[in-house]
């Protein structure tokens, strides 16, 4: 997690820079006129996670595939954010979320799930097989194992471990996420991001394939050093995401109590449909959140990520530090999003 971070405030878009392949503006919305598939996805990690959606969509494959794959990367990657090797929660106890969406709506999740490393394609057999949406904790991870998921040990990745030793030292409950060290944080960030007192954990994706039909899926181990049992918005359909195939789908990270508020994720795609570009139903959403926190949303970090059906990507932060990634037949880049603050 440090590393990520690291690589957001160091590295930056250096990086970035190299994967350029069509000149876009430098923050903010992403206009993808070709009708080509293409697949957006939160944070510096989505640069991997789309390559493994790409496979599936750049070889005319469904969207719904390429979001599982996609995600899958980050799930495995152990040394970050997402998957069994994240931050546990205060417990000492990884408990994993996730939920999947489709172009008819057909979506299905799982939240408080422990010890299995896909998540999102659990979230998918309950979508499949399943008359419900939505299973948690010792009964996903029963169905988990019924449909052959296998049963690992839990196994903290050495940023994570490092993260929750910090954090035990003092064991304060102030459950803070997101706030990036780039953010407009105040002197103390530095320090906190350390002893891991702010964090993401999430990754949401989008996309849009060949055919034009938009799908769409979120995983997460939750905020770091959670109270055990609590659940964000990341599993929640209409809050961690939302996919409405005539109009766009969205998904969001950060705190994720305050985009569940909002109901985040609808509320941007229902922006769309009003006509609003991607950027800017993202930008209203977070201006609602700052509406109803004032001053305190300077403490948090939330971010929105939209793609409508013309295949227009954006995404909009309340503070500075939120990037995400872009993949299309012409581009694959990190996007610096624009903020509030
Ligand atoms: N939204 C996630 C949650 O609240 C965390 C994150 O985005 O990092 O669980």
């Amino acid at each position: 997690m440090i590393n990520r971070r690291k690589f957001i405030a160091l590295s930056a878009f250096s990086s970035a820079a190299a994967l350029f392949t069509k000149k876009l503006p430098a923050t903010g919305n992403v206009n993808v006129f070709n009708k080509g598939p293409i697949v957006v996805s939160t944070w510096d990690t989505g640069i991997e996670a789309n390559k493994g959606a790409w496979k599936i969509l750049s070889e005319g494959g469904r969207a719904l595939d390429a979001v599982e794959a996609g995600v899958m990367v980050t799930e495995a990657s152990q040394n970050c954010c997402v998957g069994l090797g994240a931050n546990p929660d205060r417990d000492g106890f990884v408990t994993l979320d996730a939920c999947i969406m489709d172009e008819f709506f057909n979506c299905g999740s799982v939240a408080f799930l422990e010890r299995i490393k896909h998540p999102v394609s659990v979230a998918r057999r309950v979508m499949e097989k399943t008359p419900h949406v939505m299973l948690v904790g010792s009964g996903a991870q029963l169905f988990a194992v019924a449909e052959g998921f296998p049963l690992e040990e839990q196994k903290l990745s050495p940023e994570a471990q490092k993260a929750y030793d910090n954090w035990l030292k003092q064991s304060e409950y102030k459950p803070v996420i997101n706030i990036e060290r780039t953010g407009n944080h105040g002197p103390s960030a530095p320090s906190k991001l350390e002893s891991g007192e702010w964090n993401h954990d999430t990754i949401g994706m989008v996309a849009m394939d060949g055919k034009g039909n938009l799908s769409g899926s979120c995983t997460t181990s939750g905020m770091g050093f959670k109270m055990r049992g609590r659940l964000g918005d990341s599993p929640i359909i209409g809050a961690g995401l939302f996919v409405d195939n005539e109009v766009g789908a969205c998904t969001s990270t950060g705190q994720g109590e305050d985009v569940i508020r909002i109901a985040g994720s609808h509320t941007v795609v229902e922006l769309m449909r009003q006509g609003l570009s991607p950027e800017a139903a993202c930008k209203k959403a977070v201006q609602r959140i700052v509406k109803i926190k004032g001053e305190k949303a300077k403490e948090i970090q939330v971010a929105f990520l939209a793609l409508n059906k013309k295949g227009e990507a954006g995404a909009f932060a309340i503070n500075k530090g939120f990037s995400y990634a872009i993949k299309s037949g012409t581009m694959e880049k990190l996007v610096p999003a624009n903020s509030l603050f």
